[in-house]
């Protein structure tokens, strides 16, 4: 008689991480592709960050995904960096490499180019491009949309000076400026992605409407079961398309799956059956 073997152990940490859509897609993948693993959602505090990540790996555990506020302090806890997690200045996935050393990952930027491009086929390439917002996920996702060769991408945030930092470290990779709300004016720019977190609070970026035009389409990395204020906003002022970041999360999920595992995942499915199975 053969005895199956423990699974393969994951986790997201991340504080709070209740609300965490992971643990399901990852369960999706792992369903999808016969992977011997379980992944579950961990709960941790700023202060336990460091004795968590230890103790996990040390119990055998095999790669992490890392969340919100761990992001960037969780770089300083792995041996190695991507050339991506370098460039972001976070990491939301961690990979135990051969021998246990730790490697940082981010995989945000990748999702959404690939939600982007792959899965709703919107062009970037030789387009305007407006990006709200620079905190963490603007940073992450700079990179790979500069990789896309807009025709210029334009940071607007409340804080410039934040703004103009990351125009500053980006710009040997395209052309890339910043800005202030107040001062965005003139035509429509033809995609605007809104990484601030000011949907999660219900709030709307002091936006003027001249940044949308009739071919604008609008991104929102927040997503929720209805429209986010954003997304609100940009259909009530005429924008094309209007987007949710469920599809950046699970590609970068499935970025990290594949890592992990070395398989890619089919995320079509998974994206359609997260949508049919909204939580209230
Ligand atoms: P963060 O580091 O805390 O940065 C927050 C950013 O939002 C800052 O630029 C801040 O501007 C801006 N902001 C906050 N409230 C605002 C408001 N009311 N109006 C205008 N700007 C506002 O957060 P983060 O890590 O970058 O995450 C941003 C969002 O991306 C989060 O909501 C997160 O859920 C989402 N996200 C989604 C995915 C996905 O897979 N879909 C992946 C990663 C992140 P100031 O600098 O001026 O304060």
């Amino acid at each position: 008689m053969s005895i199956m073997p423990a699974p393969d152990r994951y986790a997201v940490i991340g504080h709070p991480i209740a609300h965490s859509r992971s643990p399901q897609i990852h369960a999706l993948f792992a369903q999808q592709t016969h992977q011997h693993m379980m992944y579950s959602a961990i709960d941790v505090a700023p202060e336990d960050l460091a004795p968590c990540v230890r103790e996990f790996f040390a119990a055998g555990g095999c790669g992490l995904n890392v969340t919100v506020p761990h992001k960037e302090t969780v770089l300083a806890l792995t041996g190695r960096l991507s050339p991506r997690a370098r460039i972001a200045g976070a990491a939301n996935t961690i990979v135990k490499e051969a021998g246990g050393r730790l490697m940082a990952d981010n995989t945000d930027g990748a999702g959404l180019v690939r939600d982007l491009t792959h899965n709703l086929r919107i062009a970037v390439n030789a387009r305007r491009v407006l990006l709200l917002g620079a905190g963490g996920a603007a940073r992450g996702v700079l990179a790979p949309l500069l990789g896309l060769m807009p025709r210029e991408l334009v940071i607007a945030n409340r804080g410039v000076e934040r703004a103009q930092g990351l125009a500053n470290t980006f710009a040997s990779l395209g052309p890339v400026s910043a800005t202030g709300y107040a001062e965005l004016d003139g035509a429509g720019f033809d995609l605007i992605v809104n990484a601030t977190a000011a949907s999660l609070h219900s709030q709307l970026p002091p936006l003027p409407a001249c940044v949308l035009g009739p071919t604008t389409i609008c991104y929102d990395l927040v997503y929720a079961n209805a429209d986010t204020c954003f997304t609100r906003w940009a259909r009530e002022h005429g924008a094309a398309q209007a987007h949710m970041g469920l599809g950046m999360l699970v590609e970068q999920a499935a970025e990290s799956f594949s890592l992990w595992r070395g398989v890619r995942p089919d995320t079509a499915s998974v994206l359609s059956l997260l949508r049919q199975h909204s939580p209230p």
